[in-house]
């Protein structure tokens, strides 16, 4: 194979040429060195992916960063196989992969190779989603997969929406419009400190972000309470909307979430959207992990309600297999969408608006942006909306039976039922220990699975004790690789509890 990067000159090529820069950019007389660059780099990935024994090395920051520091960015090595060799020890070696197994802890899920091939099409042809004339038949792409998902949540024939770079801008963009509508136009209304936004103490921390960002008061998100099964109380709502009526302050926004990130429960839609219709408040649900049973053979009905918001937002990197980034915000009333419509004269112009011509940049935060709508289309065009949602409904499985496991196990507390993927527990190596041991066990575990490149696993809070977090998103991860895990996740615990006692012993 001719070593990457090395331009094999066409006949009458300046010689020059190949020891210049500029053969390292893609064009017509490159693109053979760049099809060998990339099929070479592949092969180098698929060979890893291949034999990866453990999800993680367990390397240290500190390890990783003496090699990363010591590369000097100003002298360039001779060539693309060299760089990649270089790149080896201080990336691949010890990247995190998503694809292992015993990968479990946050909301990373193993990729579609179609989704894969599409991100090669995407890089290359590096179209910009902004304007038509940045895209073209991208536009249109973007535009169907926008109407496909909008028609799956059942948002009506007046919907839209556009392709954000992850849930956070999809929460950020469905809570501006928020405010836009709830503020109006009239300056004299424009008063943001006024501005509410409910979402249940489980809601995800970008609506908070989102709320600073958007110019709200720092009290602005209420935290709403949550059920026994941790789905937000619609009864509390009601109550916290007709205290935020009484005090004379304006609710912007109710935010249900469809999959908690850390319990993976949807909040009770139907109810929500009842109590919103009746305050008159805009409804925005947060499907970011969720939204993958909006293609379920077997849990669509989770979902019942959602048709009822007024924006919703979808991850598609979280559950429709897709790499990252890939998410949508979606609404129900395209009409809100001027809000974020600005027009430069070098862009949109007006005559273009006169004219239809499609320009995404009328819906968008972004400016140039990434055409990750196709990694969907072509998932969608092979695997199949209905393969894409057993998938996810297989993880589900998982999860119930992981649940039922941990339950079952004297040596784990279960902390709640799942209703998606993610599995919540502590660990017991006795019983009625201290709360404050309880919580060394949970960081002690996680720490000795990573360290020992055994398993990733997350942990998190449950009313402010520490908990273990598996996050299931894997069809291909057994009941067995977790019982595995559970295993030595024990085995961790009871080590660090002797430890603990033997601390105790010499104090
Ligand atoms: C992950 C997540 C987000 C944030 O999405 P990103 O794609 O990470 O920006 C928002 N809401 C919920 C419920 C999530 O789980």
């Amino acid at each position: 194979m001719t070593p990457v990067g090395t331009r094999t000159a066409p006949a009458g090529a300046a010689s020059d040429l190949a020891t210049g820069p500029e053969h390292l950019l893609l064009g017509s007389d490159t693109a053979a060195s760049y099809a060998r660059a990339v099929v070479e780099t592949v092969l180098r990935v698929s060979d890893r992916v291949a034999a990866t024994p453990q999800a993680f090395t367990g390397i240290s920051p500190a390890a990783l960063a003496a090699e990363v520091d010591q590369v000097d960015l100003s002298r360039p090595l001779p060539d693309l196989a060299a760089a990649l060799d270089e790149l080896e020890p201080l990336y691949l070696r010890d990247a995190v992969w998503f694809h292992h197994p015993r990968y479990l802890a946050h909301l990373n899920c193993p990729v579609a190779v179609p989704a894969l091939a599409a991100e090669a099409i995407i890089a290359a042809v590096n179209s910009s989603m902004d304007t038509w004339d940045q895209s073209a038949g991208a536009t249109l792409i973007e535009r169907r997969l926008v109407d496909w998902t909008a028609d799956r949540v059942g948002l009506g024939p007046d919907a839209d929406g556009v392709f954000t770079s992850g849930g956070t801008q999809s929460n950020l963009q469905a809570l501006l419009l928020a405010r836009e509508a709830a503020a109006g136009p009239d300056a004299g209304n424009r008063d943001l400190s006024r501005l509410r936004v409910l979402a249940s103490r489980d809601a995800h921390f970008s609506v908070t972000t989102s709320a600073k960002l958007l110019g709200l008061a720092p009290e602005a998100v209420i935290a709403v309470d949550v059920d026994a099964d941790r789905r937000m109380d619609a009864a509390s709502l009601r109550r916290e909307l007709a205290a935020v009526a009484g005090q004379g302050l304006v609710p912007m926004a109710v935010v249900a979430t469809a999959g908690t990130t850390d319990f993976g429960v949807v909040d009770p839609l139907r109810a929500i959207a009842d109590a919103c219709r009746a305050a008159g408040v805009w409804l925005h649900v947060d499907a970011a992990y969720g939204c993958g049973l909006l293609v379920s053979p077997r849990r669509r009905h989770l979902l019942a309600g959602i048709e009822r918001a007024d924006s919703v937002t979808v991850d598609f990197h979280k559950s429709f297999f897709q790499p990252v980034s890939s998410s949508a915000v979606l609404v129900r009333d395209r009409a809100v969408l001027r809000h974020v419509r600005h027009h430069a004269d070098y862009l949109n112009p007006e005559r273009h608006v006169r004219r239809s011509i499609p320009n995404q940049v009328d819906k968008s935060l972004q400016t140039t942006r990434r055409f990750d709508a196709l990694k969907l289309w072509l998932t969608l065009r092979v695997m199949g909306a209905d393969g894409v949602g057993r998938l996810f409904d297989d993880v589900v499985d998982l999860a119930a039976d992981v649940a039922g496991l941990v339950a079952a196990d004297p040596r784990f507390e279960l902390a709640s039922v799942p209703e998606l993927s993610t599995v919540v527990f502590r660990c017991t190596p006795e019983p009625g220990l201290p709360e404050d041991v309880s919580d060394a066990l949970v960081l002690a575990v996680r720490e000795g699975l990573s360290a020992h490149g055994e398993a990733v696993v997350a942990s998190t809070t449950v009313d402010g004790r520490h908990h273990l977090k598996l996050t299931l998103l894997n069809p291909r991860t057994t009941l067995r690789d977790v019982a595995q895990v559970l295993d030595l996740a024990a085995v961790h615990a009871e080590r660090s509890l002797a430890v603990i006692r033997d601390e105790e012993a010499v104090r």
